[in-house]
């Protein structure tokens, strides 16, 4: 077993991050073609890679399975998400306990959504209601982790305001959070006024912007519709413009995710975490161009 570092001391370093997002797969296929993206991904050595929690504690085995074999495998740093949903506040202790065993060293907290076919988040019984309470359950169980909680450039749907939305994180910090990733957002200027507004709050931990190098003009529909991103209209009409062509599509994802990198490091943002929806190719172009751009270091 081998401790990961803690993401907090990478950030502390004050060069720019990349890190990417796996989700657990659905079956053996699936979780081969996952470790096959995560053996090219290797070689371009994020600073650290997470895993995904499924609803309802659903993939609490796959989870740490994969969490595991990314460590073990490749060496990754890994941060395994951990949501609130379906468990006690006994069972998640369990998890924390499972995670620390296992090596990791920080560890995503979230509140997580409903299960599929509800439409509101009602905590288990003998459970927790909000991100804040697990933040304070992990640092109470282990002190040493690192724990990123989730923010929202663009409000999460079930804030009454973006001031009761940043009130939230404001909870989140102080329970003990080191750094935040955001939602996907597709408009640098949801970013850059978030930070802001965070800033303004008192908030002065890392925000980790989330991009989401989008295939196909369905695919950012959904994920806009899902998580209430605004699409810009630049975007929309190069996906519109690739029409049929899937690797027209994909190029102009990628083309909108690297100006938005470029864009944010340049920018001062500390990093940058993507949702890669476990394909490598993404990465893999960004990285090259970013390298190329002299805005990251090679990883050869
Ligand atoms: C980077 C990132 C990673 C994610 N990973 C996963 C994952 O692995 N698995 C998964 O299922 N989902 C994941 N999600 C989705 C996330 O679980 C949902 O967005 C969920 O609806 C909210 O989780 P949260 O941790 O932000 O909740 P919270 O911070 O608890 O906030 C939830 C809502 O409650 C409000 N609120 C919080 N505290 C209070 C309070 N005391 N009183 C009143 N209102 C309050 C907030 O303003 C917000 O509207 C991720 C999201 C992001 C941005």
């Amino acid at each position: 077993m081998k401790e990961s570092l803690s993401i907090g001391s990478l950030l502390n370093e004050g060069r720019p991050l990349k890190s990417v997002e796996f989700f657990p797969p659905k079956d053996d296929a699936a979780g081969e073609r996952m470790l096959k993206a995560a053996a090219e991904i290797k070689r371009l050595e994020p600073d650290f890679v997470s895993i995904t929690y499924g609803a309802g504690g659903s993939t609490r085995g796959t989870s740490l399975k994969y969490a595991r074999l990314l460590q073990e495998e490749f060496g990754f740093r890994v941060m395994p998400h951990l949501t609130c949903v379906g468990h006690s506040k006994v069972e998640l202790g369990e998890i924390i306990d499972e995670f620390y065993e296992a090596g990791f060293r920080n560890i995503m907290a979230l509140r997580g959504d409903p299960p599929k076919g509800e439409t509101n988040f009602r905590p288990h019984p003998d459970g927790l209601s909000y991100a804040n309470e697990l933040v304070i359950h992990i640092k109470e169980l282990h002190d040493d982790i690192s724990i990123g909680v989730a923010g929202y450039p663009e409000i999460h749907p079930e804030a009454p305001s973006p001031a009761d939305d940043i009130n939230n994180l404001v909870r989140k910090v102080k329970a003990g959070a080191t750094f935040i990733t955001t939602q996907l957002f597709f408009d640098n200027n949801a970013y850059f006024k978030f930070v802001d507004d965070c800033r303004n709050a008192g908030i002065m931990i890392p925000v980790i912007p989330g991009i989401l190098p989008v295939l196909s003009l369905a695919q950012v529909r959904r994920f806009c519709d899902m998580c209430q991103a605004k699409l810009p209209e630049g975007l929309e009409n190069s996906l519109k413009a690739a029409g049929d062509d899937a690797s027209l599509a994909q190029n102009a994802g990628i083309d909108w995710a690297h100006e938005q990198v470029r864009n944010l490091l340049g920018n001062g943002a500390p990093g940058f975490h993507l949702y890669i929806l476990n394909r490598a190719r993404a990465i893999r172009q960004l990285t090259e161009r970013l390298v190329d751009e002299g805005l990251i270091a090679s990883s050869a």
